[in-house]
């Protein structure tokens, strides 16, 4: 990944970006058990506190299992699509048996029971980090909506909207990464029945997808106009989520 460093103050990055508490360690965002080896370079972290760096690994490997294992329709480490993911299920017995047990076959359609305050939890968790790393954004409160769906169940019209990156005319926190990676556009506004009444307005891009592994992760980060904070996230072009913030 392309390295970009923040220069904005130092004093907003002295706190865990989940918590809030004293920092201790420098937390992956996202975390690599999501990722495939070789890891990419530059892998974005932010600072975290002990407790939330390791308290978040259960639900991140049962999430990464869960998207491999309905994507395979089975618990079966030879048969998910990740080598990665096949290892652990062949170590951690608990789990694969959760999840086989989590599957069900109802007149041959395939459905797994999904704990989906885990799944939630850690799609959070992702946001946070991302909105830390991209925007210098701290968003420990509740958001105003979480969106967990298959990338597949969205219809054509919601899928082009979440792939395509607001538009947004305010600047991003002096120095976050988001700034450093923007440009500029001048566009012109013009009335069509009365072309004298032309408007400039500057528009800013590169609040843009960053491919952290191809087929793997992607996000996007972006502060809109009205002061809303969307995160978006794919995992493995399976699960998609949407963060909004207040
Ligand atoms: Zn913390």
């Amino acid at each position: 990944m392309e390295q970009v460093k923040p220069f904005s103050d130092d004093r907003i990055r002295q706190a865990c970006v989940y918590c809030g508490g004293a920092i201790g360690t420098r937390d992956h965002v996202p975390s690599r058990v999501l990722l495939d080896e070789p890891f990419p370079d530059n892998l974005p972290v932010v600072d975290a506190c002990s407790g939330c760096n390791s308290g978040f690994s259960d639900d991140e490997m049962y999430v990464a299992c869960l998207v491999d294992v309905v994507q395979a329709s089975i618990a079966d480490p030879d048969l998910v699509p990740r080598k990665k993911i096949g290892r652990i299920l062949r170590e951690q017995t608990l789990l694969r048996d959760k999840l086989a047990r989590a599957r069900h076959v109802n007149d041959g359609v395939v459905s797994f029971d999904v704990e989906s305050a885990r799944v939630r939890n850690v799609l959070l968790k992702l946001a946070r980090g991302h909105a830390a790393f991209e925007l210098d954004e701290r968003r420990r409160g509740e958001p105003v909506r979480v969106t967990m769906i298959p990338l597949a169940a969205l219809a054509p019209a919601a899928r082009a909207a979440f792939e395509t990156p607001p538009l947004v005319s305010v600047f991003p926190e002096v120095g976050s990464r988001a700034m450093q990676r923007m440009s500029v556009a001048s566009v012109t506004l013009m009335a069509a029945e009365d072309p004298s009444r032309a408007v400039e307005k500057q528009l800013i891009l590169g609040a843009d997808w960053i491919q952290v592994q191809r087929n793997r992760y992607r996000y996007l980060a972006v502060a809109l106009d009205s002061g809303e904070l969307v995160v978006r996230i794919v995992l493995s072009e399976y699960l998609c989520c949407e963060v909004i913030w207040n």
